[in-house]
């Protein structure tokens, strides 16, 4: 009995791009089928690493292709893992690659996108731009049961109970009448060549009775060829089986480590980010082999999680080919190889932050995961921060290193300062600033919820403390007439009321000649968690309310102030003082990025205010 099905809605919409896309390099379907069969090679050799049952259908693994010129037919035989049911069901109804779905989504109802296809890489569905028809015969490893799937890619999918005499997938192409160059032997040959030459499986063109069989691909592990005969496209190629992602690297690492442990890494940056480089169930790491024998792939334990975004292999012949996942977690040797890729990377980087241009595509699609090294990494926290980029107040159209920051340092300046919040441009104009920027004093804008934690541990750079603004022992000098100052008698009348007025809100009210254009801002009292850290938590939850120990500096030289500090001696004007220092209140809070407790009061004393100025 067969069962009928409908594809998930993105699927559907994923197969109609698909279908009607002019995209001109159609045969990249191929390369994706090969990559699977190659996938589902790779899992089953894995499976049998553990389960000896398997050990025999895991041996002799190979890939097969048998065009039907008579009929018009192309298809695509492994002897894989193989799909059942469920597998056909969930992998072949849906998108599994969420970044795939999420793009789908959101690409516009009327058309097909070419670009797609070429960025995403469309994976199996890329079938459909060649075919009119595609049937998969498959039986998993391990089952009895082998099933049929069937679809054009229009109307749903058809399930059946099959018959299949040995584990693994057979896909058949049933391609279009334009598109019979695909049971062409030399025009196979021709497209295997280019972009599945590096399968690590053999890649058999199937002659029929007369012609007999023939190994295509060179199958040797790109890795282990020298550097010198491999060309750009092929890393190029590689990069895009490996990490599945169909830009190009923006760093290509290829070396062999010799000395204790001998391995050869062939290791990717990519240029973009990946849409879940933050997501915690995101799934990284290396694909491991042994002596070119595939082991594992995602191998966590060889690399640590701020460089998660690094794709590509590690090859061994130190490592026991018997080695399972579980082994791997302890094994000192894969810790000693993990440091060495480490030192390997940030020395790249390193030569590469030379270009700033260049360094800033890395940057921005990968700083902010790239410094929580700082933080988690104790032995490279160094070399990491010096390889970080950062906002800062008195260079807006540049990011800069901590070496630029130290190379800028005021005489007698006394450490490298920063302030953190949500936003650079709400960072750039608090008012905590105006007393270093009149001073020429750079202070580093962070906007990162990491860089709330990488300032715990790394507190000196090359000597210098790294400091928050509010732990400054600076002396500011700022010019200013001693005559346009509220009086101290008046000043301290001023300050105790305010404090009497906030009671409960704040821990104090202090004077400051930080200040310059704002009359009032907040800060904390020193060692104190910082307020966007304390947001940062509270937006977690892991905290409920302020912490009551801010501290509301008031800038006596303002004219504001001023007034306010002759009006609070007249008890005629005491109500509307306190509303003052309500809406002044206010203000630091929006000044800091945080919300106000009571808007309405605010937005009605505001237009109160307005009004009176028209
Ligand atoms: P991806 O390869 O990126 O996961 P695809 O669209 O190419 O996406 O394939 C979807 C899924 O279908 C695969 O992840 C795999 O689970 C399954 N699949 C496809 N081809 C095969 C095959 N030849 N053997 C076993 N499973 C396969
Ligand atoms: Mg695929």
């Amino acid at each position: 009995m067969s069962d009928k099905m409908e594809f998930k809605a993105e699927v559907n919409k994923l197969l109609d791009i698909v279908i009607n896309s002019i995209y001109s390099e159609k045969q990249i379907f191929l390369r994706e089928l090969i990559s699977n069969a190659s996938d589902a090679c790779d899992k089953l050799k894995y499976l049998a690493l553990m389960n000896p049952d398997l050990a025999q259908s895991a041996a002799n693994m190979r890939i097969v292709l048998t065009p039907d010129a008579e009929h018009n037919t192309l298809k695509i035989t492994d002897n894989g893992i193989g799909m059942n049911k469920d597998d056909l069901i969930n992998h072949l109804g849906t998108i599994a690659k969420s970044g795939t779905a999420d793009f789908v989504n959101n690409v516009k109802d009327n058309g097909s996108d070419v670009d797609l296809i070429g960025k995403f890489g469309v994976g199996f569905y890329s079938a459909f731009m060649v075919a009119d028809k595609v049937e998969i015969l498959t039986r998993k490893a391990g089952e009895n049961a082998a099933w049929k799937w069937v679809s054009d890619g229009i109307g749903g999918f058809e399930i059946d109970e099959a018959q299949k005499e040995n584990n693994g997938t057979e896909i058949t192409i049933f391609l279009k009448e334009a598109e019979k160059q695909y049971t062409d032997t030399i025009y196979l040959r021709q497209i295997v060549r280019l972009y599945s030459d590096h399968i690590n499986y053999p890649i058999v063109l199937n002659l029929g009775e007369k012609g007999g069989e023939e190994v295509i691909n060179t199958g040797s592990a790109l890795w282990a060829k020298n550097k010198a005969e491999i060309t750009k496209e092929q890393y190029n190629e590689f990069y895009h089986h490996v990490s599945k992602n169909f830009d190009e690297p923006w760093m290509t690492l290829h070396f062999k480590a010799e000395g204790n442990i001998e391995y050869t890494g062939l290791l990717f940056i990519p240029e973009t980010q990946p849409y879940d480089l933050f997501q915690p169930d995101r799934k990284n790491g290396l694909k491991l082999y042994v002596n070119k024998v595939f082991i594992s792939d995602k191998v966590e334990e060889l690399l640590p999680n701020y460089l998660r975004f690094v794709k590509g292999v590690v090859d061994s012949s130190d490592l026991p080919l018997n080695i399972s996942r579980e082994m791997l977690q302890q094994n000192p040797m894969i810790a000693k190889i993990r440091s060495g890729i480490v030192s390997r990377i940030l020395k790249e980087l390193k030569k590469r932050r030379d270009n700033y241009d260049d360094y800033m595509k890395f940057w921005t699609a990968f700083g902010t995961a790239f410094k929580e090294g700082i933080y988690e990494d104790f032995s490279n926290r160094e070399e990491i921060a010096a390889l970080s980029y950062f906002n800062s107040a008195l260079n807006q159209e540049k990011l800069i290193s901590l070496d630029d920051y130290v190379a800028s340092m005021k005489e007698g300046q006394k450490a490298i300062y920063y302030i953190t919040g949500d936003d650079v441009n709400v960072l750039a104009n608090n008012p905590q600033l105006e007393a270093f920027k009149a001073k020429g004093i750079d202070v580093l804008l962070l906007v990162d919820p990491i860089d709330e934690f990488w300032t715990q541990v790394l507190t000196t750079y090359k000597d210098k403390a790294i400091k928050h603004i509010s732990q400054a022992e600076e002396t500011f000098d700022i010019e200013r007439s001693q005559s346009q100052k509220a009086k101290d008698d008046n000043l301290k009348k001023l300050t105790d009321y305010m404090a009497q007025v906030l009671n409960g809100e704040i821990a104090k009210v202090t004077t400051t000649d930080k200040l310059t254009n704002s009359p009032v801002s907040l800060t904390v009292e020193n060692g104190q968690m910082s307020i966007h850290l304390e947001r940062l938590m509270r937006n977690h939850q892991q905290q409920t309310a302020f912490s009551s120990l801010r501290i509301l500096e008031v800038n006596p030289y303002h004219p504001l102030i001023i007034k306010l500090s002759e009006a609070v001696l007249d008890d005629n004007l005491k109500m509307k003082v306190s509303d003052m220092i309500k809406i002044l209140y206010d203000q630091a809070l929006i000044a800091e990025g945080e919300a106000i407790k009571n808007p309405s009061f605010f937005a009605e004393k505001l237009s109160e205010y307005l009004l009176a100025a028209v």
